[in-house]
Order: C-alpha cells, then structure tokens, then sequence
C-alpha cells in the first residue's frame, strides 16, 4: 500500500483525537460539541476515504457511502457552529441545528438503502478505484453548497460587524475552514463529479490547517498569537508540500534528497514553532508582571484614599477646639472677664492671629481632602465680592500692622456687579492670598484692588515682598510646591493654599494667576472670576420669585 494512503489512517487518528480533545476541553459549551463533532466527522471523513483505497471489493460500497455521510455530516456541524459561534448561547440556534440534522438523515437512507446518490462503486482492473454516481447526487452536492456558503457568509457577515478578540476568532474560524472547505470539495466533490479520483486521497490532508488553526485559535492561545498561528501555517504548508514531494519523487537518489530536505523542514518548522511559542511565553509573563503592577497601584490608590480619609477626620476633630479657642479669645478681648492690662492685649492678639492662621490650614486640608475624595460641593449664591474682600482685609489690618506693613484696599467708586460664589470657599481664597502677601513681605505695603469690566471682576493683591523668579510662577500652584525664597522667610508652609485656591476659582469658572519682576521686587496675584450679568441677575430673581410662590 502507498504511504499516502496509509498516512490517511494517521490523519484521521488526529482528527479524532482533536475532536474528542475539543469536545471534553468544554463539554458543556455548544461551541465545542459542535466544533467537536464537525471536527470528528472530519476524522470520519479521513477514515472513510483511507478504507476506500484500502478495502476489499465486497465492503467498498460500504465505505463509499460512510465517506459521503461523515462529509455531509461535517457540513451540517460546521453550520450548526456557524450560527452560534462566537456567542456560546443556544438561543435560537438550537432549533435551527435540530432542523439541520434532517438532511443528514435524508443522506443516510439514500446512500445507505438506495442507489440515488452512489450508484457503483467500481475497480478497475489496475486496481484504480471510481464511483459512479446517481440520480440525486446533484442532491448532495446542493447541500454543500448551499449550507457551506451560507454558513461563510454568516461568518464573514459576523467578522465585519465585530471588534477586538471576537473578530480575531471569527477570522481564525474562517481561514482555517475556507482552506479545508475550498480543497476538500475540489479533491472530493468536484474533481469526483467530473469522474476524477485521482486526487481523492489528497482532500483530508487539508483536515491538519482546520484542526491545527481553530484548536489553537480558540482553545489555548486566543488573541495573542496571530504569530504562532501563521507561523504553524507556513509550517504545516511547507511539511505538506515537502511531503508529496517526497512521496512523488522518482527513484531512490531523488526519495533520499527529498527526504533529507523533508527532514530539514521538519527540524525548521520545529524551532520556527518554539521560537514563537518562546517569544508569547515572554509576553504572557509581561502581561502577568503588568497586572501585578496594576494591582500595585490599585493598593496605592486605596491607602491614598485611607490617607485623604484620615486628613478629613482629623482635620474635623482639630477645627471644633480651635473654634473654641478662638471664641474664648474675642470674649476675653471684648472684657467679658474683666479689665485686661495693654501688655496682655498684645499677646492675645497674637495668640488670636495664630489661631486663626491654624483654622485657615485645618481648614485648607479638608477642603484638599475634599477634593482627593471627589466630594468638594459648592453652595453658589450671588454675592457682593467687595464686602467680603473689605472684612478679610479688616481682619488681617492689625496684623499688617505689627509687622509694619500698610494693607490697603481700594475700591472702585461706581458699584460692581454681583459674582456668583460659594462665600465661604471664595473668602478662604482671599484669606490665602492676604495671609500669604503678609507672610512674604517684611516691609512695605500690600495693595488690593477690585475692578471690574463688563462681563468679569478682577482682584489683585500686590505686595513689595521677596518676588519670585519667572520658573516659580506657575509651580506654586501646585500641590506641595514652595518657591525659593519662601522657604526661608517663612518654614512652616505647606505649599498647599495656592493648589486649593487654583482649584477653588476654576470651579468657579475664573482663573488665577501671579506676576513678579522677580526675587526681591514684590509679586502681585490676580483673580478673575464672571460677573453676573443683568440676564443672569434676571433670571435669578425669576427663579428666586417662582421658589417663592
Ligand atoms: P505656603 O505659603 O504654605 O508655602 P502656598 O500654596 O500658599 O503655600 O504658596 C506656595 C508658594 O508660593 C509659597 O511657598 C511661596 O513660594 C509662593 N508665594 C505665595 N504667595 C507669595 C507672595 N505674596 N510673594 C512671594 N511668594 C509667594
């Protein structure tokens, strides 16, 4: 017997056992029943075309008849998988594949107890073997066409409307069919049809790219190895082409070449395939040290959360004393506990300030805490910005005062327009900005100014204090960050007012920003926020009227 036809017997041992290994890698899935069994029908198939070399005249017929139920029965499981596949539901499906199966059951009566579909089966006397079909062959070959491209068509239909790992799949599912569909109808339906069975043995060869691409493709190695998968192609491509070379060659110097370049190829394809499989493991393993990375950083994430938690509590549970605090010292201020002597008055407006500079920090922390957690609210109302900026300065003048700097604020004569704040959130604005220009300032004075023109207000502070350098302008504003020249006039800071202030006026739909000639020449900081429009004023008053009624 020829050794193409006894390694028929070997295709459809591994078509069997691919099968079988689809089928109980996911016995529940209805993908891998149904690519299992079109799968096993293609072993069937194999097995079916090797005994029709290899048996005898009497059961030739029989094997005939097997051959062409295990192809029609590939057919109707490669449909069945077509309709569900990539999805994994039955859904519908499961009735249209009931329906599927009654062809199958057409073909068994016909080619089993009829003459309809294979008339004869004849050997001639060269020992060639040939079938002569019958009336309702063209019956069969029908069903291939109709149910095959149907099922290409929904599959291709299915690969353009998908995306990412799905369409990748679907893509695998149709290379590797179309190669074994395309050359197994030509070798074993067409070219017979004509009354050619010269190449009948050659079509379950083509079994090993369906087998070898789908089992890989949605088994084991998904959407990674497009690599792999056209690297096995090409190997399989080149082992089959040096394979029939090898066993058409013609006398014995050129079987031992072939077979010496058979065996090259074998070697070859062999490291291509690991090299492959080498370079995907070292992927996965990126992949694994990326996720523990990601994990990493999600733990980061939650501590810095327990982090801005903390500060929120703490900062809770330290602005209640100092309140109070702060309250005992304006009722002694005032004389509720009696005459208190000048030398004494100076301390506790010193003691006041610095309380007051404390509750001004607590207060910083929440609000940053605040903003870690997503939970800074704002109440906005339309305010009167020059009356709060005129109290804030009231508060820090004696301060100013004792360090002998002359704090200011002037005012347009005409009236400004109202601006819509959150007050207490924009006074802690004001509050940095004042509490910073007295802290960075030795001697001199600090100016502040409100104007305004038709559509926005614009406050300035300038004061004659250390200055910065042009680089420090803009990195003051963020978190943590404290120019040069600061860190020495003043140690405690924290370089967090400015990041909350920045963040405070954004929200307000403002903008912020500080100029300096540089270091020892004084900076100036500006605020610019919308004012109220008399359309917008309008409509608040209408909303406020509606909410009255
Ligand atoms: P802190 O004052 O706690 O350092 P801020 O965020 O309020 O934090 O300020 C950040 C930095 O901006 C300060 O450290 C200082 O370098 C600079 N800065 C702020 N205001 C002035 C000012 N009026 N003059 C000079 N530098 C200033």
């Amino acid at each position: 017997m020829e050794i193409k036809i006894a390694a028929l017997l070997f295709l459809a041992a591994v078509d069997l056992f691919f099968g079988l290994f689809v089928y109980l890698s996911n016995k529940r899935s209805p993908i891998n029943i149904f690519y299992g069994l079109a799968v096993l029908s293609v072993g069937l198939w194999s097995l079916g075309v090797f005994m029709f070399f290899f048996s005898e005249a009497s059961t030739l017929r029989f094997w005939s008849n097997f051959t062409y139920l295990a192809g029609s029965l590939i057919v109707g499981n490669f449909f069945a998988f077509s309709l569900i596949f990539p999805k994994e539901e039955w859904g519908r499906g499961f009735w249209r594949t009931a329906f599927l199966y009654l062809p199958n059951i057409f073909f068994v009566t016909a080619l089993f107890f009829s003459n309809l579909i294979i008339k004869e089966v004849l050997i001639f006397p060269n020992g060639t073997r040939a079938i002569l079909f019958g009336s309702l062959y063209f019956l069969y070959w029908l069903y291939f066409l109709v149910f095959l491209s149907s099922a290409f068509i929904i599959l291709a239909r299915r690969y353009f409307r998908a995306g990412g790992v799905e369409r990748l799949q679907i893509g695998y599912v149709l290379v590797g069919s179309f190669i074994l569909a395309a050359f197994g109808t030509l070798m074993n339906l067409w070219l017979p049809t004509v009354g050619i069975f010269d190449l009948f043995w050659l079509g379950p060869y083509f079994s090993m790219f369906l087998v070898t691409l789908l089992a890989t493709a949605i088994f084991k190695y998904r959407l990674f190895n497009i690599r792999l998968i056209s690297a096995e192609i090409f190997v399989a491509l080149l082992i089959i082409v040096l394979f029939v070379n090898f066993f058409v060659s013609a006398g014995i110097t050129a079987y031992l070449f072939n077979g010496i370049i058979l065996l090259g190829g074998v070697v070859f394809g062999y490291f291509l395939i690991r090299g492959v499989i080498n370079e995907i493991q070292a992927r996965e393993e990126i992949s694994r040290l990326a996720e523990g990375l990601n994990k990493a950083n999600q733990e980061l994430k939650k501590l810095d959360q327990l982090k801005s938690e903390f500060l929120s509590l703490a900062s809770h549970q330290l602005r209640a004393p100092l309140t109070v605090v702060k309250g005992y010292i304006s009722m002694i201020q005032e004389g509720n506990y009696g005459e208190i002597p000048e030398k004494l008055r100076e301390a506790l407006r010193r003691v006041y300030f610095s309380n007051e500079r404390l509750i001004n920090l607590v207060g910083d922390f929440l609000n940053i805490s605040r903003i870690e957690s997503g939970r800074l609210h704002y109440v906005f109302e339309p305010s009167i910005i020059a009356d709060l900026i005129r109290s804030v300065v009231g508060e820090f003048k004696d301060f100013a005062k004792d360090k002998g700097i002359e704090l200011s604020c002037q005012e347009p004569k005409e009236t400004l327009p109202l601006a819509r704040i959150d007050r207490d959130k924009f006074r802690q604005v004001i509050v940095n900005l004042i509490d910073n220009a007295i802290k960075y300032t030795r001697r001199g004075s600090i100016k502040i100014e409100i104007s305004s023109d038709k559509d926005s207000i614009l406050i300035s502070t300038q004061d004659t204090g250390i200055g910065m350098a042009p680089e420090e302008l803009d990195l003051i504003f963020k978190r943590f960050s404290r120019g040069e020249g600061a860190t020495k006039v003043y140690t405690e800071g924290m370089g967090l007012g400015l990041y909350l202030a920045k963040r405070i006026v954004q929200d307000h739909g403002g903008e912020i920003w500080a100029e300096s000639k540089g270091r020892g020449r004084g900076s100036t900081f500006y605020i610019k926020i919308p004012a109220l429009t008399a359309e917008v004023k309008r409509a608040e008053q209408f909303k406020e009227f509606v909410e009255k009624i």
